[in-house]
């Protein structure tokens, strides 16, 4: 299996430290809001490479935390008056529920930064003692001039950098590129005591220490978006590896953005979609398709014409599925013959070539094209069976809705036959002008009224 490395900007072969496990870190939500279709995409697209790593015989811990301490949080408990820990449980709980409805698996752990605090205050006092940290008031920074390989993951040059960058008044760190381990409290902040004063910690410590804890100093994927590499990743990168002077991640993964008319879709630009919302109107199975159709480093734009798009992707398969299912049955087993087996070369070729889950996507839509129009019974079969242990990692319901579905349509064809029984031939005009919309053929015919999917 090959994976696109950040780190080295190649694809490498994939090796896991241990020939069984793979360890996995996945950066999760800040937890002040519900999650929107941003969001969204690290969390279905790397639940589903996961599931690709366990279809392929791994077993796999996979840690994805909450960032529950943070300005924002804290915002948002002041203007409502709550305690932070308020907002944060939630958020939590917003969080499993779309996850939930979008079909991501819980992580083997969720770890929140509240929970870690005695680590992380193990953690800076560590590098503290190796002269990487130093203390400036209730503050402690990381001193990113003492860590020589500072900028590799993100390939950028500290010098290059400095000269851009500037120190905020607030802040009294020696460097610009130096970031912030423990901040002091300020008046109505959440707050632990730490032989600095009393404070709370940074951001990007947490995930280190995390990681640390739950899976060691050194493990083999860490990913998340790509708005994450820098600073974010080069940050933890730096004070983690800084602390062990081990290799600490052998490959990094990170997704593209989704953008909205060009612009990245973010809770601080206001151009935000929440799962919640897209899930009402396009369903699981529509995003997760929008979601696995690209390829996970690209960018996607997010609009209606696109999720229309996936909505029809994802019927097309459904659809055949179920005529399938028809046919044939439910129950029946099927001879691992040549076609089979070569299907599922060629699946594993393209996931094994860096998650190239479109490229899987459009494998399926070669099987289900004309696969009912042949009539070959074993053929629908082997389709069928393929589709659904595939469907391990891309992660469809193939079973709901439908039902609701057909109801609707078999209760626009009474309400067009009634119509049609009254010679009130402009409703009934109407009724099969708005199905044939949906993509609905109507047939009138001697034994009554049948209708098929264009
Ligand atoms: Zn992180």
């Amino acid at each position: 299996m090959k994976i696109y490395n950040t780190l080295s900007g190649q694809k490498e072969e994939f090796v896991p430290l241990n020939p069984n496990v793979v360890k996995m870190y996945v950066c999760g939500p800040t937890v002040y809001n519900l999650i929107h279709v941003g969001n969204a995409r690290p969390a279905v697209v790397f639940d589903a490479f996961r599931r690709y790593l366990e279809y392929r015989g791994y077993s796999v811990i996979y840690v994805q935390n909450f960032t529950d301490v943070d300005d924002k949080i804290i915002k948002v408990a002041n203007i409502e008056g709550v305690d932070p820990k308020v907002i944060g449980d939630r958020y939590v709980a917003g969080y499993f529920k779309d996850a939930c409805e979008l079909g991501i698996q819980p992580a083997t752990c969720h770890p929140r930064t509240t929970n870690f605090i005695e680590q992380i205050k193990e953690f800076i006092l560590e590098l503290e003692k190796k002269h990487f940290a130093y203390q400036r008031g209730s503050d402690v920074y990381f001193d990113v001039s003492a860590f020589p390989s500072y900028g590799t993951l993100s390939h950028r040059n500290p010098s290059d950098m400095r000269s851009g960058a500037r120190v905020e008044i607030n802040e009294n760190k020696d460097d610009p590129l130096d970031f912030v381990l423990w901040k002091g409290s300020k008046a109505g902040e959440p707050k632990w005591k730490s032989p600095w004063g009393d404070g709370r910690p940074g951001w990007h410590i947490e995930c280190s220490s995390m990681s640390k804890t739950l899976l060691g100093d050194a493990f083999d994927i860490h990913a998340g978006g790509n708005d994450l590499i820098f600073p974010h990743h080069e940050d933890e990168r730096a004070q983690t590896e800084a602390l062990t002077s081990k290799k600490w991640v052998n490959y990094w993964m990170h997704n593209g953005m989704i953008s909205v008319k060009d612009e990245k879709m973010s809770k601080s630009i206001g151009n935000i979609f929440t799962v919640r919302e897209a899930l009402k109107i396009y369903g699981k199975n529509a995003i997760r398709m929008y979601l696995l159709s690209k390829h996970y480093r690209s960018p996607i734009e997010f609009s209606s014409d696109r999720m229309e798009e996936a909505k029809t992707a994802y019927s097309r398969i459904a659809r055949v599925m179920e005529e399938i299912e028809k046919k044939v049955g439910k129950d029946f087993r099927i001879t691992e013959d040549e076609f089979v087996k070569d299907q599922k070369a060629k699946m594993i070729e393209v996931l094994d070539d860096d998650f190239n889950t479109p490229q899987a996507l459009s494998i399926i839509f070669d099987l289900v094209k004309d696969v009912i129009s042949t009539g070959n019974l074993e053929r629908m079969k082997s389709v069928k069976v393929l589709v659904d242990e595939w469907n391990y990692f891309l992660g469809f319901d193939f079973e709901p809705d439908r039902k609701n579905v057909d109801d609707f349509i078999e209760l626009e064809l009474k309400l067009r036959n009634d119509a049609r029984m009254r010679k009130d031939y402009a409703q009934s005009d109407e009724i099969r002008k708005k199905l044939e919309e949906l993509g609905i053929e109507i047939m009138d015919l001697p034994e009554g009224t049948r209708w098929r999917w264009k």
